[in-house]
């Protein structure tokens, strides 16, 4: 089926305010940690990617979907964003997509992931009809990625350090590589964390572009309770823009993200969560 692609406000910014979004929390689980990541904490009046009020089996989640789109017949694009990752959780997220996929086939579908698990996956996201995709890349340096994340996981295998960083740099940038190939519109978030990769995010602009990436999103670090990064204070305006006019210099800036929850639901400036919303009681975690 043909999609209109500008029909997703994250990736249109002149969309925002007209086309919805529902991110369907089906990915609970993680394969890396990032030193800014905290899910434990599940709080409605937590803004933030990583928090949710509950988990969706698939099947909850296309049903959820039907009840959404009675109450919100503006939302345009379904997407799975977490509050894990959706290719820590494979199983959930493809057949997520497969329901709507059937049910709702005129819905832009979109994944939001760290890359580590996502390869296996591109011919699927491809076959499924996901025509967005956004690969989270805060560094393209493993000296500095091994600080921003703690550990991933390959399998049941763990590995740290600059190693770690590196295995996963691999697979981001492969798997940008790769959606490209198949027609899928890439943006790679980038979290803006001061003295860790500030002085590096332009550097991951211009790889990303020469690897036809379509949109980077800078988005200034949220410092989160009980985590190595809640010491650092949130990067303003004055740290973010001057580092998106030089990164709009090989690739398009996101400039109105919201930092979404898992779970949210409705047009970027309405912030909703599926609690919020009442459509459907979650089942817990
Ligand atoms: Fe948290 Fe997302 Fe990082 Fe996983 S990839 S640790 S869910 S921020
Ligand atoms: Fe869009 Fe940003 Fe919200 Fe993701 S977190 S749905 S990119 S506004």
């Amino acid at each position: 089926m043909h999609k209109d692609t500008t029909k997703h406000p994250c990736f249109n910014k002149e969309k925002a305010g007209s086309c919805g979004r529902v991110h369907l929390p089906v990915a609970p689980k993680c394969n890396i940690q990032c030193n800014y990541c905290n899910r434990k904490y599940d709080c409605v009046n937590e803004s933030r990617p990583g928090v949710t009020s509950g988990v969706l089996k698939p099947y909850q989640a296309a049903e959820y979907m039907d009840k959404v789109l009675e109450k919100e017949p503006r939302i345009t694009v379904a997407g799975i964003a977490g509050p894990g990752d959706p290719f820590a959780n494979p199983a959930e997220t493809i057949e997520t997509m497969r329901l709507l996929n059937q049910k709702h086939p005129q819905l832009l579908f979109c994944l939001s992931s760290n890359g580590m698990g996502i390869l296996p996956y591109l011919d699927d996201i491809a076959e499924l009809g996901v025509s967005h995709v956004t690969i989270t890349i805060s560094a393209v340096d493993p000296a500095i990625g091994a600080k921003i994340y703690s550990w991933v996981k390959d399998g049941n295998v763990v590995y740290r350090g600059e190693q770690g960083a590196k295995i996963l740099l691999d697979r981001q940038l492969a798997a940008i590589k790769g959606l490209k190939e198949r027609g899928v519109v890439v943006k790679v978030n980038s979290i803006v964390i001061p003295g860790i990769n500030d002085e590096h995010i332009v550097e991951v602009a211009k790889v990303a572009a020469e690897l036809g990436a379509d949109i980077q999103n800078m988005i200034p670090l949220k410092p989160t309770q009980d985590t190595p990064f809640s010491g650092i204070t949130e990067p303003g305006r004055e740290t973010v823009v001057p580092l998106r006019k030089e990164a709009g210099e090989y690739i398009e800036q996101m400039t109105h993200c919201k930092r979404c929850r898992a779970d949210a639901v409705g047009l970027l400036n309405e912030d909703k969560s599926m609690a919020l919303c009442g459509t459907l009681q979650a089942c817990s975690k």
